[in-house]
């Protein structure tokens, strides 16, 4: 018999994945905190649960996609939460971007209650979510892993597996690490360019046909030259992500010293207003500050 999937948190890159588990053909049980974006799914074939336990108690495996470590304790530790529903032997599959020290937390959890926890972060947008074709970091025991396999499939282009948790939420960060300071020195190239007089529609394309060149640059410059910051990921879940790799690097004891000006781009961006705005608009903070 074929498990029962629940998913709980329909925002801009879990309503796409949650359609497209559908679309391959997994029964899925669906829950958001703000009920309206749930009513979607139902014309699509997915069951509404009532809230996480309820959800939860249906399911075999529990995915979870919300914003950040607070929001997954909500939705799995509070007395209505995943943890008070899931049957031994169930697994919660949270691919939610959060921090190593909530990751180990909400896997002892489930550990002593004879539940399992699978961290399985994601690198994509929504688009991607949307086709199938995310990249998959999951970290878990592999008799969990294996039970998440059927949503791994229908989601993503290719998996890398850990047996601890932790790994695959550090990989994560370490991707936006590299995303956040790639989007934030593109803007000063741009930024710079513009006020020297140059184009930067002219930077663009050469940027493009350089050793310079990375796909990222290529979805995002022209929306950004032409000022328009529709979110596919909100700035402020980028800052929320830097504020993750500094917690994590301070306890690692690794020397972030670039990351730092990043990270303060970003709160600055936020500070200013921009935060639920694509996290590409630090350009329009830069272009902003610059006189
Ligand atoms: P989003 O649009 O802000 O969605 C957040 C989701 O979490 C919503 O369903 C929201 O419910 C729910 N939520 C927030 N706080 C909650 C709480 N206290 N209790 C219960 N539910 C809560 O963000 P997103 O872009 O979809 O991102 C979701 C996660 O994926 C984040 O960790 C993000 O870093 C990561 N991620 C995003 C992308 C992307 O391209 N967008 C790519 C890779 C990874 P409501 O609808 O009620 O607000």
């Amino acid at each position: 018999m074929s498990s029962l999937f629940g998913f709980i948190g329909l925002g801009i890159i879990g309503l796409p994945m949650a359609e497209r588990l559908l679309e391959k053909g997994l029964p899925l049980v669906v829950w958001n905190r703000s009920a309206g974006k749930a009513k979607t799914l139902a014309a699509r074939g997915a069951e509404i649960a009532a809230g996480p336990r309820e959800l939860a108690a249906r399911c075999d495996v529990v995915i979870t996609m919300v914003t950040d470590g607070p929001a997954l304790e909500n939705v799995t530790c509070r007395a209505g939460g995943i943890n008070a529903g899931l049957r031994p032997g169930g697994v919660h599959c949270d691919m939610s971007t959060i921090d190593p020290d909530t990751t180990r937390r909400i896997a002892a959890q489930h550990a002593a209650r004879g539940t399992r926890f699978v961290h399985a972060p994601v690198l994509g947008s929504k688009r991607a979510a949307a086709s199938g074709t995310l990249l998959i970091f999951a970290g878990g025991p592999s008799e969990a892993r294996e039970k998440c396999a059927p949503a791994f499939a229908a989601l993503g282009q290719q998996t890398w597996t850990w047996e601890e948790p932790e790994k695959a939420t550090c990989t994560k960060l370490a991707c936006n690490l590299l995303l956040a300071g790639m989007m934030e020195q593109f803007s000063e190239s741009l930024v710079f360019a513009k006020k020297a007089g140059v184009d930067p529609a002219t930077l663009l394309e050469i940027i493009y046909c350089s050793a310079l060149s990375a796909p990222m640059y290529q979805t995002k410059g022209e929306a950004m030259v032409r000022g328009s910051f529709v979110p596919n990921f909100y700035l402020r879940n980028m800052l929320k992500d830097l504020n993750l790799v500094a917690q994590a690097a301070a306890q690692l004891g690794v020397n972030l010293p670039g990351s730092l000006a990043v990270r303060e781009a970003y709160s600055s961006a936020a500070r200013a207003g921009l935060g639920e705005l694509d996290y590409s608009a630090v350009v329009q903070w830069l272009d902003q500050k610059s006189t």
